[in-house]
């Protein structure tokens, strides 16, 4: 009885084993299933709890992260986002079509994460998803575009255009300008010659510069040259002419700009003026001319037209011989427009 109890209890013993074993092995598995599943669920608390129970916290949560960055893969850029700016206010589309709802509208000068461009739409990301711009209305954080109307041509254009956009009170198109009482220079001649000494400087510093007209022989009224800047979204729009005085000892320099009531583009007053004093400041102090002031003055179309900070600068009178004289001179100019140029910059900072 004795052996053969004892090599049944050998067999129950092999039999436990191997039940144990096999329960063992059932359990191992059972774990292992839910497991699986639970790291391919997309509900992460309870991935977190199941990991916590199965004593497996890093591995589960080394495998959780990988899944997560896989999972969201598709909605990340291939490329490391280019942060731009706004130009005006942006509509923001859902897809790069002019005619696709509207999610939001970005105000002037609004940084976003540029992440693609295709036919004149940029892609962008807002809370990690992927909308839409017109090209045009971005650019890059350290790009600023300076258009630059040389005032004047060769002939004046006497026909009328309203004064300001929807205005009923006209003005002529553009005027002949004054000339030199003592040189006899056009004032369309000395204002381009100082714009392209302008331009040539402001390429230097890395702006991007377009000139309304860099010959004589156009036909651009006053209106037509703001619409010009509008249309680009210059970031400074500079008017270059010389002034005129019955009175000829008046000498010296002034900028214009709107007033803070102005109909048309009152919005922009606070940049027009802080453009005027800045350009006027540093041209007095890189000619060492007279001061006069800031003109605030809202008949002048060539400001009401505008959308985009602007100022017009009067060099110096033509109607004084000797600032007309040195307003010829070549080196006097290149100080004029070093000192415009640094206005620009200060503007900028
Ligand atoms: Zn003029």
């Amino acid at each position: 009885m004795k052996p053969a109890r004892k090599k049944r209890n050998s067999y129950l013993i092999l039999i436990a084993v191997i039940v144990l074993l096999t329960a063992i092995l059932i359990g191992l598995v059972s774990c292992g299933v839910p497991k699986l599943k639970q790291d391919d669920s997309t509900t992460p608390p309870e991935t977190t709890d199941a990991a916590a129970s199965t004593g497996q916290t890093d591995t589960a949560g080394t495998a959780d992260t990988t899944d997560n960055t896989e999972a969201t893969q598709p909605s990340t850029p291939a490329v490391d986002p280019v942060t731009m700016r706004t130009v005006t206010n942006v509509n923001v589309y859902v897809s790069p079509d002019s005619n696709a709802p509207t999610v939001a509208t970005l105000a002037k000068d609004t940084q976003v994460d540029v992440i693609g461009k295709e036919q004149g739409w940029s892609a962008i990301l807002i809370s990690n998803q992927t909308y839409y711009v017109p090209s045009e209305t971005l650019r890059e954080l350290d790009q600023y575009l300076i258009v630059i109307d040389a005032g004047h041509q060769s002939k004046g254009n006497y026909e009328k255009e309203p004064v300001g956009p929807g205005s009923t009170e006209m003005k002529i198109k553009v005027a002949a300008g004054t000339t030199g009482v003592s040189t006899g220079i056009p004032e369309y001649k000395l204002t381009l010659a100082v714009s392209l000494k302008l331009r040539d400087i402001l390429e230097a510093r890395g702006y991007k510069v377009v000139m309304i007209r860099s010959h004589h022989e156009v036909n651009i009224s006053n209106a037509e040259r703001a619409e010009v800047a509008n249309k680009l979204y210059a970031d400074a729009f500079i008017r270059v002419h010389a002034n005129g005085s019955e009175n000829s000892s008046v000498n010296g320099i002034m900028t214009l700009c709107q007033t803070k009531d102005n109909p048309y583009n009152a919005d922009i007053y606070e940049e027009c003026k802080e453009l005027a004093t800045l350009v006027l400041d540093e041209m007095v102090s890189a000619t060492g001319a007279n001061k006069q002031f800031v003109w605030e003055v809202d008949t002048m179309s060539g400001i009401n037209w505008c959308q985009v900070p602007v100022t017009i600068v009067e060099m110096g009178y033509m109607s004084n011989p000797e600032e007309d004289e040195r307003m010829a001179l070549d080196e006097y100019q290149q100080k004029l427009a070093e000192g415009i140029a640094n206005g620009i910059d200060k503007y900028f900072e």
